[in-house]
């Protein structure tokens, strides 16, 4: 039976069978599912300041997981290799791909010897699965080594959200911090449901114009929606990654930056310098002076102003 996918401003329209445009749900019998719950793909035990957030305890690390899947078609994303990948039957062994998106599919898939950690290919990918509890647990095990919590990130954590909101909880109660990277393309009524056990975000505005947003496949307003939204219950802070031609105006990072101010003064940008990558690997890197420049301009309006990858 045919389903509309709830969770982003896509409102994918799925036939039984048919995965969504960010490849990581699927309707499978008429429910859309999640088919990336638990398939990690990417695990590192990262600086804070990698996600990258300097007003949130700085100096201590977090362990980073990612899956495969993004909602946007960002022709310059860094992670295009699993971001973009998905889509496919397992090819591995590895069995079904997990769908338990609740705890009795945890429980379900994390019952009998093998469930735990089984690899699997994902159209192309590698990934492992785990289920909440095993990467809680190893959460825990990285405290000793200066592991504050769990940071979702690499592919775009939130057409995730069932895992991230699983492994939120539980990791809530071991007393550990979870963070959010992400694009900031979460319908808000779901969001609603994940901010009580979200420490952190970090959100990418990757310009500050409708144009820019629907070249990429993303929605201006729904990311505005997004940062109003977790500002006034997480700590937020912003990544804005300049490329050149693109979004590197001073009328646009002064229209940016104001309105980041209108929610908080307070609130942390960060003016990121791109490399060629992807479908953008022909482009020059972005001059250091503009990096310098754009951030001098965002000063005007906010407190809290770091320049990246410079
Ligand atoms: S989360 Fe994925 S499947 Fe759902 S509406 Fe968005 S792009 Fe489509």
């Amino acid at each position: 039976m045919k389903q509309i996918c709830p969770v982003c401003f896509h409102h994918c329209v799925l036939e039984d069978g048919q995965t969504g445009f960010c490849r990581g749900r699927k309707n499978i019998g008429g429910e859309i599912e999640c088919i990336n719950y638990g398939r990690i793909t990417s695990m590192a035990l990262d600086p804070i300041e990698k996600k990258p957030l300097r007003r949130f305890y700085p100096g201590s690390r977090i362990l980073s997981v990612g899956s495969f899947g993004c909602n946007f078609a960002c022709p310059f994303c860094q992670n295009y290799q699993i971001s973009m990948a998905g889509g496919g039957a397992c090819e591995e062994s590895g069995a079904a791909v997990a769908s338990g998106h609740n705890a009795a599919g945890r429980a379900s898939a994390a019952s009998g010897q093998d469930a735990a950690r089984k690899a699997a290919v994902v159209s192309g990918v590698y990934t492992e699965f785990m289920t909440p509890e095993q990467l809680v647990a190893r959460a825990v095990s990285l405290e000793t080594r200066g592991n504050i919590g769990l940071a979702y990130t690499y592919n775009e954590p939130l057409i995730g959200y069932e895992f991230v909101r699983d492994c939120a909880m539980l990791a809530r109660e071991r007393g550990l911090k979870n963070v959010v990277v992400t694009n900031g393309s979460l319908n808000v009524d779901i969001l609603d449901t994940l901010l009580p056990c979200i420490d952190a975000f970090n959100v990418d505005l990757k310009g500050f114009t409708d144009d820019f947003y629907r070249k990429i496949g993303g929605s201006f307003k729904d990311v505005q929606q997004f940062i109003c939204r977790a500002a006034k219950e997480s700590h937020v802070e912003v990544t804005t990654l300049i490329i050149p031609g693109e979004n590197d105006t001073e009328a646009e990072m002064s229209a940016l930056s104001g309105w980041l101010a209108g929610i908080s003064a307070d609130i942390v940008l960060h003016v990121s310098r791109f490399f060629p990558c992807y479908k953008m690997a022909d482009r020059p890197p972005t001059p250091v002076g503009t990096v310098y420049w754009l951030a001098e301009v965002a000063r005007k309006n906010l407190r809290y102003v770091y320049t990246g990858n410079c």
